[in-house]
């Protein structure tokens, strides 16, 4: 699955991290340095996605 990036279009790279039979998901973008995080592929926060294990 490939997802622009919503500012400059580029593809970001996308890294699945499995942990507790979750899915966290971080997109970044090597060009903004942005990074969303995503749980189970919804938007998250990543202290919350971590923090009940
Ligand atoms: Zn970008």
């Amino acid at each position: 699955m490939s997802v622009p990036c919503r500012s400059c279009g580029r593809t970001l790279v996308c890294v699945d991290i499995k942990t507790d039979g979750r899915t966290v998901t971080m997109r970044s973008c090597t060009r903004c340095d942005r990074r969303e995080w995503l749980l189970d592929g919804e938007p998250t926060d990543p202290i919350e996605a971590f923090a009940n294990q």
